[in-house]
């Protein structure tokens, strides 16, 4: 991940705390817009300044060309309000040797994928195995990625259940694991549409934590039934893949 500094000096008299919420306003668009990643951004005030550190995937990530209306609304009135211009500034990586997501020409299918801990953006690139920014692909819904956002946040909810083990966790486990649970799903409408508006089959990411010794699994697709194992291991993580029901999956380390 870049991390990226965005602020603005506040040149006029004028309500600071509303300058804070609507700078606030701004990053909450950029994030539906799939600009930044993550929800808590670490901004702070100092002087007569206000300055956000939020996370992307691409070094221009906040480019111009990527804005939606809503950015794009937000970011005049932000610096109406302020009467001065907004700064933007890569400061750093996370790692030194990241270099963005998925650069791929041509990509054969996306995964939907996320976990507890992923900032990352949840389409993955079949291909390369890296993360694709939404703002890369149509935009689903009012500009914007508030469907798969919403379902990440669904899906995220439930996994902290399951890893924290105390209250839901065979509830969150379920939802992330079974075909016919509303998350699942909730996540294979999104897939849909990401095909519709991209024409690359998205599969669905289901997770697999079954009560099975590892030779006795059924290897079979949850959906249709059919055989789904692969010849070989994906990406040193899948072993599952259905392309009818465009479903993957992995063998449970749960034996
Ligand atoms: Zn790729
Ligand atoms: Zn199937």
């Amino acid at each position: 991940m870049y991390i990226q500094e965005i602020s603005i000096e506040i040149k006029k008299k004028v309500d600071k705390e509303l300058i804070v919420d609507e700078f606030e306003a701004l990053m909450a668009y950029y994030r539906s817009n799939g600009q930044i990643q993550g929800k808590i951004q670490s901004q702070y005030f100092s002087d007569n300044k206000i300055t956000c550190l939020p996370f992307t995937i691409e070094i221009d990530a906040l480019s111009n060309k990527y804005n939606n209306y809503y950015v794009n609304i937000q970011s005049e009135k932000v610096e109406s309000l302020c009467n001065s211009k907004l700064c933007f500034k890569n400061v750093g990586k996370y790692y030194e040797s990241y270099n963005g997501g998925c650069k791929c020409k041509k990509r054969d299918f996306f995964i939907l994928m996320t976990n507890y801990i992923s900032i990352n953006s949840p389409i993955i690139c079949g291909n390369c195995n890296k993360s694709v920014p939404l703002y890369k692909i149509p935009v689903i819904y009012d500009y914007g990625y508030m469907p798969i956002l919403s379902w990440e946040t669904n899906y995220i909810s439930c996994d902290c259940l399951q890893m924290n083990c105390e209250v839901g966790e065979r509830w969150g486990l379920n939802q992330m694991q079974d075909i016919n649970s509303q998350l699942t799903k909730q996540g294979i409408v999104i897939c849909d549409k990401i095909k519709e508006v991209t024409s690359i089959p998205t599969y669905y990411y289901l997770h697999n934590y079954k009560k099975y010794k590892r030779d006795q699994f059924k290897r079979t697709c949850p959906s249709c039934n059919n055989k789904w194992d692969l010849k070989k291991q994906l990406h040193n993580f899948y072993d599952f893949k259905c392309d009818k029901c465009r479903l993957i999956s992995t063998i449970s380390t749960n034996s």
